[in-house]
């Protein structure tokens, strides 16, 4: 099962792929965090980075996408996975399909740009853990400090609000026009499977947010393939 999620920061893309990855059984391709641990381990990819994603802007095409073919082509992948985070331009998207990557189903979760600067603006991060509390929907305990470890909390540069502004407008510029290129995916004699697209309001409660995920995944999973899907999936990678 190959899967991907599309939505702004903060649309709740994270919390759903734990979902998802538990019940299908296939590895997160988490692209945000990807580079996170490339900045905290120091590697060359993270000094290149670090200031791009501090400042909200994307990282340039050609770098993730080569990050992510290497990702998939490892051996946890063969059986499927779930993008979370990439493609986040044409470009990307495009990449993907002309190595034969196809997807099984595309996930969109919408929720509109007053909510994400309620939620991203009072996120706050345990470093040590990756451990992620909000100001108002899931205070600590005490203030500005960890439950676990009581070690201090930080905001994500990139969870300031000027920056999620930011962050915000090159996601309505660059991604949502990932929307209609894969609602409008047309299949043609060589291509692959259409994926299923799959919509939800990323209003919604988290627990029903998940159930609408299943069933409709439920369904492409059990749909049943095209040929030349079926052959593309065999040499994922160009
Ligand atoms: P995220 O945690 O997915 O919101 O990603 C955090 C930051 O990592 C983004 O604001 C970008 O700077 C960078 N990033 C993550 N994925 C991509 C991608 N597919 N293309 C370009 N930049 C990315």
């Amino acid at each position: 099962m190959r899967v991907m999620l599309l939505g702004c920061p903060g649309a709740g893309k994270g919390t759903q792929a734990k979902f998802i990855t538990e019940r299908y059984k296939i590895p997160q391709i988490a692209t945000g965090d990807m580079l996170r641990a490339a900045v905290k381990a120091g590697s060359p990819l993270g000094l290149k980075a670090k200031s791009i994603m501090d400042s909200g802007k994307l990282i340039p095409d050609d770098v993730m996408i080569d990050l992510v073919k290497q990702r998939i082509s490892q051996a946890d992948c063969q059986a499927g996975f779930l993008l979370d985070g990439f493609p986040r331009t044409i470009p990307q998207a495009e990449a993907l399909h002309k190595a034969g990557i196809g997807l099984d189903a595309v996930i969109e979760i919408a929720v509109e740009d007053t909510e994400i600067i309620k939620r991203l603006s009072g996120r706050r991060i345990h470093p040590g853990s990756g451990r992620t509390y909000h100001v108002i929907f899931n205070p600590p305990k005490d203030p500005d400090f960890d439950d676990f470890t009581n070690e201090p909390l930080i905001q994500r540069e990139d969870d300031r609000e000027d920056t999620i502004r930011k962050r915000l407008a090159i996601y309505h510029q660059q991604t949502q026009p990932l929307l209609d290129y894969y609602k409008n995916w047309m299949p043609s004699a060589w291509d692959e499977q259409p994926p299923q697209y799959i919509k939800v309001n990323g209003n919604d409660d988290i627990a029903n947010i998940c159930q609408q995920i299943f069933a409709e995944l439920d369904k492409a999973k059990n749909k049943p393939k095209l040929k030349a899907a079926e052959d593309t999936k065999q040499s994922p990678i160009n």
